[in-house]
């Protein structure tokens, strides 16, 4: 066999499977099913990133179909139709190379949700297979290989630490960081630098932060953002033990007798392939994994792979929250405070964690996490914001509002990430009628929210909006949707120790095949109130760990 271990996706749960296993000398395949691009391939290229999907597939040849509530009844939407989609970005290193890199780990209590705080009603809340301090050297190895920045602050929300700080100290941060920092300290809140997945040095063939703040949605041209392409494929590839084929879509996983035999993918000319390995492992990003085993269904598995429990794609996850923004006047600041405001570059980089678990009325539920940064600079999206600001104006008038937009003021905005209660109308099946360019039924995703999350979301942004007001900003606004974020999606193929309600066991290997494994987010069966891809890449090299234990006792076993 050629490979010991072969890879689907090569997003932010493959890159640490790969990078670990090549490095120990095992010969590892990734199959991606977009194409190759290095950091002097980027550029900040607005048009193709905001009106055209230059990353994603186009939707008439590769869609999700949604079904949302209207009218009390499940409506199913084809995104070709909508524009709606859940592509974030399908090329070598996946959807990390256009993370916005706010990084956070998951605190202690997030792995015993239902122990702490009981289940809610229509919710399936149950407690992680493992605790904080399985995981907590994992998050440790992250912060060093993939090139985490921040500064350890003394916080009730703190959770505990195997090193007293971050392996590299934070990037520049913005005149108006200190200026949050007094207004949260004379209101009690804590006010913590947010960690970032961006290197503020050189280390290697990365370069240091160029400070345009271009992330979010934008590949890194400098190298500095920790993707999985920048921080571990380009470094596994020097082993000579890692192939990555770009181009290849895997359709189907084949099984017999309770082991995946091969991968069938097909290439840019639609050519079908079969490759074989010893140990699989999925990371197609939470949506697609679900619909890859439920694609994969044969004989031995009817619903799919390792779906007799009927457990593949369900409890489908996503950030829960929403955002808000607040408008710096330069009307009403002074020279030095406008000089402040107008600083372009550096990341204000702050966060809020003091309502992470909220008390009310002598009882306590889980909150989330709060992070404070300026508008993206995107100068579309900017604008075609400003277009809706009010009633529709064109010719003189628009230009005169964009002139007023861009000159006048500071747009300072908010995020709102909490817990997405797994209920069961949040999940994935395969559509009855719709299929992609390569002739495979696409995913179908209900997206069904709990009342309880927004009720949560709503406690955060009016503190949020508390800080923005002291702050000295105007039209402060929030919105907490029940619509489900794109980018932030996890679940679905739940592990746990029970194989009747959880797909995966503790290790991420499906319980029922011997050598399946997943390690992108679809193993969260809660997703926690932070942005999930610091615990992606943490797992990912916890699964990492577990296979190789499992391929030298292979090897043990034949020799
Ligand atoms: C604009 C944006 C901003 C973000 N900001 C943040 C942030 O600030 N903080 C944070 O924590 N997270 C952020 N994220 C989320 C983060 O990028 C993801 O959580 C993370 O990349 C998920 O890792 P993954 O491996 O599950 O998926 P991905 O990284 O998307 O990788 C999956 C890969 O699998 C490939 N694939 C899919 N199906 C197949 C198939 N059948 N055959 C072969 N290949 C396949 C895809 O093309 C893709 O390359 C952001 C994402 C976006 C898009
Ligand atoms: S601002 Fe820094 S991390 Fe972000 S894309 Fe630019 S160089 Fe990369």
């Amino acid at each position: 066999m050629k490979y010991d271990i072969c890879i689907i996706g090569s997003g932010a749960g493959a890159g640490p499977v790969a990078y670990e296993l090549s490095r120990a000398g095992f010969k590892v395949l990734v199959l991606e099913k977009g194409g190759s691009y290095q950091k002097e391939d980027f550029f900040k290229d607005e048009i193709g990133v905001c009106r055209r999907s230059t990353f994603t597939p186009a939707l008439d040849e590769e869609q999700h179909v949604i079904e949302d509530i209207q009218d009390d009844v499940w409506t199913r939407t084809p995104t070709s139709k909508s524009g709606w989609d859940f592509w974030n970005g399908n090329i070598v290193g996946g959807s990390s190379n256009f993370m916005s890199g706010y990084f956070h780990r998951l605190k202690p209590m997030d792995f015993r949700l239902k122990s702490q705080y009981g289940n809610i009603k229509g919710a399936n809340i149950v407690d992680w297979p493992i605790s904080y301090a399985d995981l907590e050297p994992y998050y440790t190895k992250a912060e060093k290989v993939i090139g985490i920045s921040g500064k350890v602050v003394k916080h009730p929300c703190q959770e505990p630490r195997s090193t007293p700080d971050f392996p590299y100290y934070p990037t520049s941060e913005h005149r108006i960081s200190s200026w949050f920092d007094t207004v949260c300290a004379k209101q009690g809140f804590y006010s913590i630098p947010t960690p970032r997945a961006v290197l503020p040095y050189a280390v290697g063939n990365r370069q240091g932060c160029e400070y345009a703040g271009y992330c979010g949605s934008y590949g890194c041209s400098s190298g500095a953002k920790g993707s999985s392409r920048e921080a571990l494929l380009n470094k596994a590839l020097k082993t000579n033990n890692l192939t990555i084929k770009a181009n290849s879509f895997v359709k189907k996983l084949h099984s017999k007798e309770g082991k995946v035999i091969s991968a069938e993918y097909l290439d840019k000319n639609k050519s079908s392939h079969k490759v074989e390995a010893r140990i699989f492992v999925v990371a197609a990003q939470a949506i697609e994994s679900s619909r890859l085993l439920l694609n994969s269904a044969n004989a031995e598995f009817p619903f799919g792979l390792a779906n007799n429990s009927r457990q593949v794609g369900e409890n489908l996850i996503f950030s829960s929250g929403g955002s808000g923004t607040g408008e710096f006047k330069y009307e009403d600041f002074d020279t030095k405070e406008v000089e402040a405001l107008k600083q372009i570059g550096p990341f204000v980089n702050r966060s809020l964690q003091d309502w992470y678990e909220i008390k009310e009325k002598g009882k306590s539920f889980k909150g989330g996490t709060i992070d404070f940064l300026f508008e993206h600079p995107n100068a579309v999206s900017r604008a075609r914001r400003a277009m809706y600001d009010g009633e529709l104006v064109w010719g003189n008038a628009l230009k005169k509002r964009l002139l007023n937009h861009f000159t006048t003021r500071r747009v300072f905005t908010f995020e709102v990430f909490c817990d997405w209660t797994p209920t069961d109308d949040c999940f994935v099946s395969l559509d009855e009628t719709i299929k992609d360019k390569w002739g495979m039924p696409v995913a179908k995703v209900r997206i069904g929210s709990h009342p309880h999350d927004i009720k949560v979301g709503e406690v955060l942004a009016a503190k949020a909006e508390t800080v923005l007001k002291e702050m000295g900003a105007r039209n402060i606004s929030s919105s907490i949707s029940p619509a489900p974020p794109a980018n932030l999606q996890a679940g679905g193929c739940r592990f746990g120790n029970d194989p009747k309600t959880s797909v995966l066991d503790k290790n991420c290997k499906a319980h029922e095949l011997e050598n399946l494994y997943v390690s992108d987010g679809s193993f969260m069966p809660t997703g926690g109130a932070v942005p999930f891809t610091w615990t992606i890449y943490a797992n990912s090299f916890r699964v990492a760990d577990e296979i190789i234990k499992h391929l030298t006792s292979m090897k043990k076993k034949f020799r």
